[in-house]
């Protein structure tokens, strides 16, 4: 799926090839994609477990939801941490058989790196990259949480962009 952005061009079209939005220097400026335009293609709705949750319930959860992580949220839904599938191998790994009665807030990451809206796209990837660490939370200047995003989205978001800036280039080459 192209950005959203993008609006196909029609052959012979040159108007469109023009405009400021959908110019060849904007859309090849890559660097400048912030988590924000990920986010308006993204279903934003992040998936919780609380502290005092067991890794039995969470497991559930992560299989229903097929998703790798979940947020850890205390009673009034303030961020505390983050689980991963992860963090529940590792342990099972340590606690043969005794894993899943054990409680979310004994095995998640407390630290949680985030990210806000208007940061770079490439900036958020290092970040992941060099943290070695797969989710990130997206949290505005409000405090309020935005959605999460994974390396997975960042990477799919990149592929579309560069197929995007291809078929630009072709265009702009065959005229
Ligand atoms: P992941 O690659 O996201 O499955 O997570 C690998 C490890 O990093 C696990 O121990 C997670 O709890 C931890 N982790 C995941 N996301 C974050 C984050 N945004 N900030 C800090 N730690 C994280």
């Amino acid at each position: 799926m192209p950005p959203s952005s993008y609006q196909a061009p029609v052959v012979g079209d040159k108007e469109k090839l023009t405009t400021v939005s959908q110019s060849a220097e904007t859309n090849l400026s890559s660097t400048s994609t912030t988590v924000a335009d990920l986010l308006k293609d993204k279903d934003n709705n992040v998936i919780c477990a609380h502290l005092d949750d067991t890794i039995a319930t969470t497991v559930t959860l992560l299989r229903d939801h097929r998703i790798g992580a979940v947020l850890v949220t205390d009673e009034n839904d303030r961020m505390q941490g983050i689980l991963s599938e992860r963090d529940i191998v590792r342990k099972m790994a340590e606690t043969p058989g005794q894993t899943l009665p054990q409680k979310v807030k004994d095995l998640m990451t407390q630290k949680v790196v985030t990210c806000k809206p208007s940061d770079l796209l490439i900036n958020v990837l290092r970040k992941m990259t060099d943290g070695r660490f797969r989710h990130m939370p997206v949290i505005d200047d409000n405090e309020t949480l935005m959605g999460i995003i994974t390396i997975g989205d960042v990477v799919n978001f990149r592929l579309n962009e560069l197929e995007y800036e291809a078929l630009r280039m072709k265009q702009m080459i065959v005229g």
